[in-house]
């Protein structure tokens, strides 16, 4: 089968532009390649249940087991993390999943805190998010949480969150607002996400509409317009038929702890195939400065994505927009 990969004309300009990349890339001064003992980010996935089928998230593709991660070993990693706070940016607490499925999210939050984690963070549908868990999470010292909302009335938001119910879901958002207010708290701040291509032109103003009054940017709050992804190599929105043109940033700042301990550099690897390493042997040190973290870091130095399937497919390292903290 021909595949533009294999052809002369392919190989040769992929010499170049290596020859021309690395000339332009200076590891060293370049802070995206600077690499500490510790993760910037460290994600720790509370659990990969998810309560939605939204149709952007390859869900149907997850093969590994499902399950919450262990209180000890959560215990154990916010307690190596601690010794490290200073270097650790922002703590994530979720990967691929629902987060507020996991019951003892505000008492992981809590602990995480009171063990000096600079920022907490997390990402939710908010379709669990009940007036009791807006409280306990407000009181557990949340930096910061990110909804995802992508409709402007049932039939739109369903065609895309598939499983979730509109009307619940944004009572649900403008109630947390008020528990905020009433508690007379700051924290956490709220971002609300649209991802643009999931609507159309016409209705992207209606969905500024819904959240323009409840937002309060004197405390942080804030609309996050990110771009559609592929999820590595779980959907096909981007094409990734272009040549590899950029070092994925992932190895030098962001390590993945999925609920069973295993570790992946990125949230892109939705089944887990990258495996770096296994936090129930080894501390996040030993594996951020062991042998498959450096592995990982020269083979995309080389822009050699070949070893590792979940990369040879996906859009970040073929100029994809910039992704951040999904
Ligand atoms: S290339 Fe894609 S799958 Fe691989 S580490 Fe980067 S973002 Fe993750």
């Amino acid at each position: 089968m021909f595949h533009i990969k294999k052809t002369l004309p392919y190989i040769l300009l992929r010499k170049i532009y290596k020859k021309y990349y690395y000339k332009n890339v200076n590891f060293k001064k370049n802070p995206i390649y600077k690499i500490d003992n510790f993760p910037k980010e460290v994600w720790l996935e509370n659990t990969n249940h998810c309560n939605a089928s939204c149709i952007m998230c390859p869900r149907e593709l997850q093969t590994r087991k499902k399950g919450l991660m262990k209180m000890d070993l959560y215990r154990k990693l916010i307690d190596e993390m601690s010794v490290h706070k200073n270097m650790v940016e922002r703590l994530h607490m979720h990967n691929f999943g629902e987060p507020l499925l996991d019951k003892k999210l505000p008492e992981r939050i809590k602990y995480a805190k009171d063990k000096g984690i600079k920022h907490v963070y997390f990402v939710s549908n908010a379709s669990l998010l009940t007036s009791q868990i807006a409280e306990t999470l407000i009181k557990s010292g949340l930096d910061q949480f990110k909804i995802s909302f992508y409709g402007i009335d049932k039939e739109t938001y369903n065609e895309t969150m598939v499983d979730l119910d509109y009307e619940t879901t944004l009572s649900n958002v403008k109630n947390f607002f008020n528990i905020r207010k009433k508690l007379n708290s700051t924290t956490p701040s709220v971002s609300i996400q649209l991802i643009p291509q999931l609507l159309k032109k016409g209705q992207i103003e209606k969905w500024y509409e819904q959240f323009e009054n409840l937002l309060d940017p004197s405390v942080g709050d804030s609309i996050i317009e990110v771009p559609i992804h592929n999820f590595s190599d779980g959907r096909k929105y981007n094409n990734i038929n272009q040549m590899v043109t950029d070092i994925c940033p992932y190895p030098w700042r962001t390590m993945v702890i999925l609920q069973n301990g295993k570790v992946s550099p990125c949230s892109h690897d939705f089944n887990g195939s990258i495996d770096l390493g296994d936090v129930n042997f080894l501390t996040i040190s030993e594996v951020w400065n062991g042998q498959q973290y450096k592995k990982i870091r020269d083979s995309f130095k080389n822009l050699n994505y070949s070893n590792y399937s979940a990369c040879n497919n996906c859009d970040v390292p073929r100029n994809a927009p910039a992704l951040e903290h999904n």
